[in-house]
């Protein structure tokens, strides 16, 4: 089980969170944006695609005309360049702002989400711009122990929800009383990848997601 990430740890103690109020834990790429299909367009700006065979994203990046592999030191430049130029205008999952707009009547809503610091403002924009104007955390690795953390402050029901089947883990083995939805925005990727193993429900639209979690709600009386 990991510890709290020095980069995180300041961040959720500057979180207001309220106790006993219920808390959504959300991502932000592929789960209120759509990632892939940004990153997709910014690669073929940049003369490469993404050879999509299989959920790894960066492992799947070639240079087009020749359809060489991209070295691991290219892609990462790639998804920086990417995250700096794009991350301000990235597409809203439709239904992500109107579910949480309801959700927040009855929950507290964070955004969990990994990407570079420097990026931050950006997302938050990005967030503003969709009407998801909620608080960031910027975290790194994976992300049990931070939604562990902000668990035990709330003592509530809290709901986590990502695109990564290893974070579901993290979070299942960090905080396992926590409802885990998998959640996958892309057709493409949703075809790529089946429920993960650790995953409580596998849910791909925002209308089903907040059924879902309005349901366990109103059957734990909040
Ligand atoms: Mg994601």
């Amino acid at each position: 089980m990991s510890d709290l990430h020095d980069l995180v740890r300041p961040q959720l103690d500057a979180l207001v969170l309220e106790p006993g109020r219920p808390l959504v834990v959300t991502d932000a790429d592929e789960v209120l944006f759509f990632f892939l299909e940004g990153f997709e367009a910014y690669l073929e700006d940049h003369g490469h695609y993404l050879d999509l065979t299989s959920f790894a994203l960066i492992g799947n990046v070639k240079v087009a005309g020749s359809g060489a592999m991209a070295t691991a030191e290219a892609a990462a430049v790639l998804l920086d360049g990417f995250f700096r130029e794009r991350t301000a205008i990235m597409k809203a999952v439709p239904g992500a702002a109107a579910a949480l707009a309801a959700l927040s009547l009855r929950a507290q809503i964070v955004v969990l989400s990994n990407l570079p610091d420097w990026a931050r403002e950006a997302r938050e924009q990005a967030l503003e711009l969709n009407g998801m104007a909620f608080p960031v955390v910027v975290n790194t690795g994976l992300k049990g122990a931070a939604v562990r953390h902000m668990a035990e402050r709330v003592a509530a029901p809290v709901f986590f929800l990502d695109d990564i089947p290893r974070n579901h883990m993290s979070v299942a083995m960090a905080a396992p009383q926590v409802m885990r939805l998998h959640f996958v925005a892309d057709g493409r990727l949703q075809k790529l990848i089946g429920p993960a193993e650790h995953c409580t429900h596998r849910v791909d639209d925002w209308i089903e997601a907040r059924r879902l979690i309005e349901a366990e709600l109103d059957r734990l009386g909040y």
